[in-house]
């Protein structure tokens, strides 16, 4: 097992801008990191210099402490477990496990007693006979792991090993990963553009876009903390909800009425004419079931309810409203770049399930302060 240290990490394809543009990062020993980002952001030419499949154009990489730029993959003792598993279809689960065994001409007391350590572990142990044909698409993903596990080896690395599978399967296969990781705890790093997986496999997420890093953090501060507008309209589903506002006298004026900010998000304004609030769904409330404990930590607004979906124990309220021209040809530059929804001309609030809030109706709305984050439409910052 080792860390791997990534020191000012570039890669550029030819000559076209970085496809991993300087990124620094450490992953420590038996710890379980997730890439995220989305297509193109430089996760999977990033994990393949882990491996050694791609050559790093400036930068260390370190494992285990010793610098690998110039090692060629099979001296880094890597495992790496691709989404198509890699298997070869004319052996049996037991010889796909032991290849790289095999390889390495070990006795066949060593290969045996270490196939069936793994397939043990694995559940596999019934279907050692077996072609990969003839395997579900997560029995399969476990022979891949198997593989990897009896190698040995000092870092596991998945490139999105779940996107062929179907949801139940997925869901599935996430929980076993991660009950394999910790039972081994050995490093790993995992690829994904999923963010379901992203927020409950890893012990931390680096979450990259257009090859820059955005942050590293655990899955809760990234939630909950998020640096910039990217990285708070990234992670969460249904997303963030980003209002503009226009700052004077100390207030913000929001499409749906002023908010005073309380003293805990309380940020120094005076550099800013329109900031985005940023509120996540559930930081909303239907304004008639708020209790009264919590109500002043609040404002409330009356808003049009366009539409209802109701999920049984929660549902989700859209709220159309109209940003003032000027703010929207700001905007509009800001909503290209983002690439993402996030900036939408309606909320998409979570209303708890005892809400009687109606389609079409207008009702007042609830929106708890404490946990607004301001942003700075032009560079993206998280103010707050
Ligand atoms: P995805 O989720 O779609 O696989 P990704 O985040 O893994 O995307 P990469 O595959 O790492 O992204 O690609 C990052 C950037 O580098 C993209 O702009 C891609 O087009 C470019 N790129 C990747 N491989 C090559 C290559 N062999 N030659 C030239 N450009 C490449």
């Amino acid at each position: 097992m080792a860390a791997i240290t990534m020191k000012n990490i570039v890669k550029k394809y030819g000559d076209g801008f970085p496809a991993v543009n300087d990124i620094s990062l450490d992953i420590a020993d038996g710890e379980f990191m997730i890439l995220v980002g989305p297509s193109g952001c430089g996760k999977s030419t990033l994990l393949r210099m882990i491996v050694g499949l791609e050559d790093i154009t400036s930068g260390e990489m370190l494992i285990g402490g010793d610098r690998v730029n110039e090692k060629a993959p099979r001296d880094r003792n890597l495992a790496m477990v691709f989404q198509n598993y890699a298997l070869y279809p004319h052996l049996t689960v037991f010889e796909n496990i032991a290849f790289p065994l095999r390889l390495h001409k070990a006795p066949d007391t060593e290969v045996k007693e270490r196939v069936n350590q793994a397939a043990e572990l694995l559940e596999l142990t019934e279907h050692l006979d077996r072609k990969p044909a003839n395997l579900s698409g997560g029995q399969r993903q476990r022979v891949a792991m198997g593989r990897a596990i009896v190698r040995e080896a000092q870092a596991f690395l998945f490139d999105e090993p779940l996107s062929n599978l179907d949801a139940k399967l997925r869901g599935q296969m996430r929980t076993e990963i991660s009950r394999l990781q910790k039972q081994l705890g050995i490093t790993t790093v995992y690829v994904t553009h999923d963010q379901v997986e992203a927020m409950t496999l890893g012990d931390r997420v680096a979450v990259l876009r257009k090859g820059i890093l955005q942050q590293v953090a655990s899955p809760r501060t990234l939630y909950q903390e998020p640096v910039n507008l990217f990285v708070a309209g990234f992670i969460g589903s249904p997303p963030m909800n980003f209002i503009p506002a226009t700052v004077g006298d100390g207030e913000l004026s929001t499409p749906f009425g002023p908010m005073h900010l309380p003293e805990s998000r309380s940020v120094d304004l005076s550099e800013h004419e329109v900031v985005l609030i940023g509120a996540r769904p559930e930081s909303f409330e239907d304004a008639a079931v708020v209790s009264d404990t919590i109500r002043d930590h609040g404002v409330t607004f009356d808003v049009h309810v366009d539409v209802i979906e109701w999920l049984g124990n929660e549902q989700y309220a859209y709220v159309p409203y109209e940003a003032p021209e000027d703010i929207r040809v700001q905007l509009a530059e800001l909503e290209r770049e983002l690439d993402s929804e996030a900036l939408r001309t309606q909320l998409v609030v979570s209303l708890d399930a005892t809400s009687r809030m109606a389609e079409g109706s207008n009702a007042p709305l609830w929106l708890d302060l404490r946990k607004v984050h301001i942003f700075d439409p032009s560079t993206g910052a998280n103010l707050t």
